[in-house]
């Protein structure tokens, strides 16, 4: 046992009625799994192979108290005993492996996507399309005690308490807030008033339910919206909750409409856990810290530098099941470390579909999704180090089969190695390195520098290829395509090509963003990749909480040191297709740096003079010193084509099967699926 790695971490905490096993918090996460047919019994397998992990404490996503509080129209509150066989499931799973769960209460409020929002006034959320209406008096008198019964039917559901949604923007925030809560009777006006709804929903939650059941109170600690609590009024809530008989506090931050990033891979680890810290000493419960901690590593130093009781990861149980046993085993380098992409997780949910990872396609797919023993191990090849490459020979060889692995390069990782070098895109080399990993684990014979040829893989007797061999920049065909100037996004990326002054970037999808952002970064000043403190800096977050919502005058972004152009063909906003919940943040980014973003754009020609285009019909010459090509890809399947002329048959993953919206969630999902089978 490698637990002495992290004495911090590995402390039982006492609650007084009962001792978590140790400091870890499956964080809140809404999976989408909630709302469908059979979703429960799905759930309690996902919980129970994270409790079998050894977590400390588990909070489900989260379950409105009434219909009006409903993120989606589609789902059940639970505010009746029928509801209450389904989370049976759950609770019983999640026992069976001596694990312990808390049910999340969420009332959306305004943040509903439903014609029946209610809130604390008549309003509109900006990220929602639907207005809110003010509930009445006796509607609020009556939403208080639909959380007091959700919570009784939670505890004969057997959770082991509750969690009271209290931030990210949701109804009770906006019952804090004053710009929001208009209201004249005892709900509104004074800061006193405007906490009543939330400490009359502790209050009467914890003489329903007893002394011994689990209270947390997910606390908005740091608002980022414009009109948020200060600091002051954030510590008297914190007491006052305490007083209301809440047993742990957790850290929200942000509302969900802030300008600001507070998960993306962008956030650098542990970044909001000051936060946290500020409110030690505060209160004599326990306090969570939140927000990109992904790592036993940070989480022991979260710990250890007295910011917080205990830490919460949600999106990192996600990618693996098992990152607090591996800890204790002293394994971490086994560990499949969340990257933060959110592109399988939140982005899922917010488009209605059953969340996973990118990582981990079994992530909420556990009944369906299985890596068996193989009861006739194979000799396999698998062509391309890539992602899809990587997890194909993984799978394969910790199923049993025989495992030989060829890449051409020098090294592992194909795309995720250009994006490990975009600023904030770093954790991309944490799959790369789990991947590594587990393959020397599983006995894979890996061949860097070995092109793969039909003839010696037909010497090789192997029972199935596997062809992974990704993708090549897609080649643009227009006058002046081959002048010197001109790059493409594996030149910059990989092969470091040097970059001038100003560059006009050609194609705006992900790749072109990423370029974008690579080159509107200034490799010679030490902070690219950013402390916190020039993390707060650059997105406008007040540090020492002068303002409410801790919120500064405006982000102060480091200065781009060139200029650039990010075009595209096509009409309106640049970055569309990007991820539902991370495109915005590209598109702040870029526009704090004032790259200059052109839609409806010809590309006529490159010469000495720059790039020559029309937009929306009007010539212009961008006087460039580079044109950076990222107009997609096509496949690299030649050996492939070879293998099958050949009469071999093969299998075909990732971007050498389809590139067309190539990206690294599918690559890796379809390579677990192939290999799962074999
Ligand atoms: P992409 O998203 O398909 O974008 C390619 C861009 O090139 C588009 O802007 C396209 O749009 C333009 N283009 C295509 N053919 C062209 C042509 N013949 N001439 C000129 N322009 C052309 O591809 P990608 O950027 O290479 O990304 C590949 C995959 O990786 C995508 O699935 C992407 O989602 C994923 N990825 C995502 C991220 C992220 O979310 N941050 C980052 C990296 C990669 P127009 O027609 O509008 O010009
Ligand atoms: Fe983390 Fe990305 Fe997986 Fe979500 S999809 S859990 S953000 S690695």
């Amino acid at each position: 046992m490698q637990e002495t790695n992290y004495p911090h971490l590995f402390q039982p905490l006492d609650l007084g009625f009962t001792t978590l096993k140790n400091r870890v918090l499956m964080g809140s996460m809404h999976t989408m799994l909630e709302d469908i047919d059979g979703g429960h019994e799905r759930l309690a397998v996902f919980y129970a192979e994270r409790a079998r992990g050894q977590v400390g404490l588990i909070v489900t996503g989260g379950v409105a108290p009434n219909k009006a509080g409903l993120a989606l129209p589609v789902g059940h509150p639970l505010d009746n005993e029928d509801e209450v066989w389904k989370h049976r499931h759950v609770t019983d799973a999640v026992h069976a492996e001596d694990g312990k769960i808390c049910m999340q209460i969420l009332h959306t409020g305004r943040y509903g996507y439903s014609e029946h929002n209610v809130s604390a006034s008549d309003t509109k959320a900006p990220i929602s399309p639907f207005p809110a209406r003010g509930l009445t008096g006796e509607e609020v008198e009556q939403t208080i005690k639909d959380y007091v019964n959700c919570a009784l039917l939670a505890q004969q559901a057997k959770y082991d308490g509750v969690e009271i949604m209290g931030s990210e923007g949701y109804l009770i925030n906006q019952f804090i807030v004053s710009k929001i809560n208009r209201r004249e009777d005892q709900w509104g006006g004074t800061y006193e008033n405007r906490i009543r709804f939330p400490l009359e929903i502790i209050r009467r939650t914890r003489e329903a339910v007893g002394p011994e059941f689990i209270i947390i109170y997910r606390l908005s600690m740091l608002d980022l919206v414009e009109g948020g609590s200060t600091w002051e009024e954030v510590v008297q809530l914190a007491k006052e909750i305490e007083k209301a008989g809440a047993t742990i506090i957790n850290t929200g931050i942000g509302w969900h409409e802030s300008r600001v990033p507070t998960i993306g891979t962008i956030v650098p680890r542990g970044g909001f856990a000051w936060v946290t810290k500020r409110m030690m000493g505060e209160v004599s419960i326990p306090l969570i810290a939140t927000n990109r901690i992904n790592s036993p590593e940070m989480a022991e130093s979260v710990l250890a530098d007295g910011c917080a009781h205990m830490v919460s990861m949600a999106r990192p149980f996600l990618a693996d099941a098992e990152i607090v046993v591996k800890a204790m085993e002293g394994r971490p380098q086994e560990i499949n470390t969340c990257i933060a992409c959110n592109q399988a997780c939140l982005d899922h949910t917010f488009t209605l579909q059953v969340s996973s990872c990118i990582v981990n396609p079994r992530a909420c797919h556990e009944t369906e999704i299985n890596y068996a023993p193989a009861s006739a191990p194979k000799n396999i090849a698998v062509v391309g180090g890539g992602p899809a490459g990587m997890a194909a020979a993984a799978v394969a060889a910790e199923r049993g089969h025989h495992i030989t692995l060829y890449e051409a390069s020098h090294r592992l990782g194909g795309q995720f190695n250009m994006a490990t070098v975009i600023p904030g895109k770093e954790e991309y080399q944490q799959t790369i390195r789990y991947y590594s990993v587990m393959l020397e684990k599983h006995g894979v014979t890996v061949k860097l520098h070995t092109k793969a040829t039909p003839e010696g893989l037909a010497s090789g007797g192997h029972d199935h290829i596997i062809i992974a061999t990704g993708v090549t920049p897609r080649r643009l065909d227009f006058p002046g395509i081959n002048h010197p100037k001109v790059l493409d996004y594996a030149d910059v990326l990989s092969a470091k090509k040097p970059v001038g002054k100003s560059v006009a970037i050609i194609g705006a999808g992900g790749i072109g963003f990423d370029v974008a952002e690579y080159l509107s970064h200034d490799f010679d000043h030490p902070s690219v990749s950013l402390s916190v403190e020039d993390y707060m800096k650059e997105w406008g977050v007040d540090m020492d909480y002068n303002r409410g919502g801790s919120l500064a005058e405006s982000p102060k972004p480091l200065p781009s040191p060139r200029e650039v152009f990010l075009l595209k063909r096509s009409k309106g906003k640049h970055g569309k297709n990007l991820g539902k919940t991370t495109g915005w943040i590209h598109r702040s980014s870029l526009t704090m740096k004032q790259v200059n973003m052109l839609a409806q754009c010809t590309y006529e020609r490159v010469d000495d003079e720059g790039l020559h285009i029309t937009v929306a019909g009007e010539a212009r010459t961008l006087p460039v010193d580079n044109v950076v090509i990222c107009a997609g890809q096509v496949p690299l399947n030649t050996l492939a084509e070879q293998l099958t002329e050949a009469g071999q048959t093969v299998h075909l993953v990732g971007g050498a099967r389809n590139a067309k919206e190539l990206d690294a969630k599918r690559a890796i999902k379809e390579a677990c699926l192939l290999v799962a089978e074999l």
